[in-house]
């Protein structure tokens, strides 16, 4: 029987795939079996992390340094990953900053570094590979992702709880105009995770102490608890799948 999580022969980007969360779905595509491209700024943590995926998976992950606010960095990079492998069956939208200061200190500039990586961006990573995956006819998957944030509203981060808001709509809107042409488009909603993102907040003891406490699971994400999510909505077994957002939280949202 043929095994639905397979994703042997099958070519993954993950934008923000350097460390953290993108790092984590990195090394569950491809141990799922998939050839992974994973996409930042900083080319030598990069490196170093396919390597280590690389050894650690058995599999093939390779680095593409990308800078995902320019347009047509994005146009370049879409084109690289095709004349390297042919075919891009699977985005995974990862990359993220974030600003954490109060609405009313909020300046212009904050707001649109925010919501440039956060959304505007990612809406042309999708487009530019939608497009993609309709011009070679092929049924792909495109993982966008969400937050806690996306559902409610937290202090101190109004940019980027505006941009995850904005990814959940966005993500349904795609999934409307591209399901006729097979490609599935979805989002992951992560609760809280030990990242470069989160060491400010989380570093503090006692805010690390509430949040386990919130947390119906008692702990923290694992950025390995993402990466059976995103094979599942990578994969033939999610094939029905498309415009949702799936919370991996350790169940923070149901209280
Ligand atoms: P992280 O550890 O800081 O990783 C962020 C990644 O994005 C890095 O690979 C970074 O590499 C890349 N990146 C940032 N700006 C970029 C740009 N302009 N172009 C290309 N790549 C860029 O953060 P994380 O916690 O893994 O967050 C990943 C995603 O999950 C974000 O969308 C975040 O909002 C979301 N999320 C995180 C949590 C959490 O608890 N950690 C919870 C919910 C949602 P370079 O800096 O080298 O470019």
């Amino acid at each position: 029987m043929k095994n639905l999580f397979d994703l042997t022969g099958k070519v993954a980007i993950v934008v923000g795939g350097s460390r953290g969360l993108g790092r984590g779905m990195a090394v569950g595509l491809a141990n799922a079996g998939a050839s992974v491209v994973i996409a930042s700024r900083g080319l030598e943590t990069l490196e170093v992390a396919a390597k280590e995926i690389s050894e650690e998976t058995g599999g093939i992950c390779i680095p593409m340094q990308l800078d995902v606010t320019s347009l047509s960095a994005i146009h370049e990079f879409v084109a690289q990953v095709d004349q390297k492998f042919g075919h891009i069956d699977i985005l995974i939208n990862s990359a993220g900053i974030n600003i954490r200061k109060s609405a009313l200190d909020f300046q212009e500039e904050d707001w649109d570094r925010v919501t440039n990586v956060q959304l505007k961006y990612v809406f042309f990573m999708n487009q530019a590979v939608g497009n993609y995956m309709i011009k070679h006819s092929i049924k792909g998957r495109i993982i966008n992702i969400g937050s806690l944030s996306s559902m409610i509203g937290l202090k101190n981060m109004v940019a980027y709880c505006a941009s995850k808001g904005g990814i959940v709509q966005m993500t349904k809107a795609l999934a409307n105009e591209w399901a006729s042409y097979g490609i599935c488009v979805n989002a992951i909603g992560p609760g809280y995770y030990f990242t470069e993102m989160t060491k400010p907040l989380l570093s503090d003891p006692e805010v690390m102490r509430k949040y386990q406490e919130k947390i119906p699971m008692g702990r923290l994400g694992r950025p390995e608890d993402l990466a059976s999510t995103a094979v599942y909505l990578s994969c033939d077994a999610s094939a029905y799948v498309t415009g949702q957002i799936v919370y991996v939280d350790g169940g923070w949202l149901i209280n």
